[in-house]
């Protein structure tokens, strides 16, 4: 049986940021996770200066896309407003595996079903023993289901359903764009630009209002590829995909003995836009903190108000004039 201090399973942003914290600790700390990296991840890869200043990144030497936005549009029916600020594109399928590269932890692919806690820590299938369990496995955490389920049921009405396609595409409007309520739509659509040349599109709302409401999630998505069909995407060939997770809600349980559960396993994602990566990341580095000092784990401010972010960020200059010139291939102010 492989053993080691601290198992985490899921290596997307809450697994590796817990692991980089932990191995910058001397900790031996082991990830399963059932895909191999890089590996896709449906998500519109919007992030925050936050999650740029909680990884300690520098950006000019991230080797992969990153875009700037100056500002974002977001349409109110007919109204749009354009809000300056500082957000940024990236992609998570490289995105994802340079954090877990970065985070210098041995990853093993192992799709994790079975968890048994005993008196030394966990066993994991029969093959694998730990003293700490960090569950990082995204909407479906194994150590959610297994250790969390019951303590911490999901509240059905904070399920978010989306459909999203990200694409290669040459786009020539550089701004990103949210659309709130459009047709009733109890959520957004969104349009967010990539650097060199590729585009993500999606929907997303509530689904048990979605359901109640009468809306069919596949007619907001035909109503966005329409618009973006006249407007800013002529002749991409969309396809999109489905998923699902939990918007933040009262999470009681996050630790127990030495087992914790971080990201969108806890169900972290920000109320209002359902930004999850930040919250996820926080969480992650508190479970490694908690470990390596002993500190309590406590999660209650790991997800503020996604708009609150974007409006601090209007009045970072520091921040925006830094991450405007920080970087070649950003869009312009
Ligand atoms: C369409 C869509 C758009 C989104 N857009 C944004 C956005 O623009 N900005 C933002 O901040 N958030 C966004 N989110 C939310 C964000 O993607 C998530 O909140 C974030 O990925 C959570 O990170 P995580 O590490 O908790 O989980 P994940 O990123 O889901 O990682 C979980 C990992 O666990 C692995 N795993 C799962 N089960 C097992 C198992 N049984 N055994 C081993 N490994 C397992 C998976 O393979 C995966 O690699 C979006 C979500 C969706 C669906």
């Amino acid at each position: 049986m492989r053993s080691c201090e601290v198992l985490i399973v899921g290596g997307g942003p809450a697994g590796a940021a817990a692991a980089w914290r932990l191995r910058r600790a001397g900790v031996d700390v082991l990830i399963l996770d059932r895909e191999n990296f890089p590996r896709l991840k449906l998500c519109a890869g919007w992030i925050t200066p936050e999650v740029v200043r909680e990884l300690e990144m520098d950006v000019r030497e991230y080797p992969h896309r990153w875009l700037t936005y100056p500002r974002l549009r977001m349409h109110f029916g007919r109204v749009q407003v354009p809000v300056p600020c500082v957000q940024h594109s990236i992609r998570r399928f490289e995105f994802d595996a340079w954090m877990l590269e970065r985070s210098g932890a041995p990853v093993e692919v192992h799709n994790v079903r079975r968890i048994v806690a005993d008196a030394q820590g966990y066993v994991i299938d029969g093959a694998y023993r730990a003293r700490y369990l960090i569950g990082a496995g995204g909407t479906r955490c194994p150590v959610y289901r297994e250790l969390f389920r019951e303590l911490n049921p999901r509240a059905s009405e904070l399920q978010l359903v989306t459909l999203e396609h990200e694409l290669e595409y040459d786009w020539r409007e550089q701004d990103c764009h949210l659309w709130f309520f459009a047709n009733g739509l109890p959520g957004y659509s969104w349009y967010v630009p990539k650097e060199r040349g590729w585009l993500n599109v999606g929907v997303g709302g509530i689904a048990q209002r979605m359901k109640g409401g009468g809306h069919d999630i596949r007619g907001h998505w035909n109503h966005l590829t329409r618009m973006l069909h006249a407007g800013f995407a002529p002749g991409a060939r969309f396809e999109p995909t489905g998923y699902s997770y939990f918007l933040r809600g009262n999470v009681k349980v996050v630790r127990r003995d030495n087992a914790f559960i971080t990201g969108d396993a806890a169900g972290l994602a920000t109320p209002d836009l359902g930004e999850g990566i930040g919250p996820a990341i926080r969480s992650g580095l508190r479970a490694a903190q908690a470990i390596t000092a002993g500190s309590d784990f406590r999660l209650d401010d790991v997800t503020g108000k996604s708009l609150t972010s974007i409006l601090r960020s209007m009045f970072d200059r520091p921040a925006r004039a830094g991450a405007l010139a920080g970087r070649r291939g950003h869009a312009s102010a």
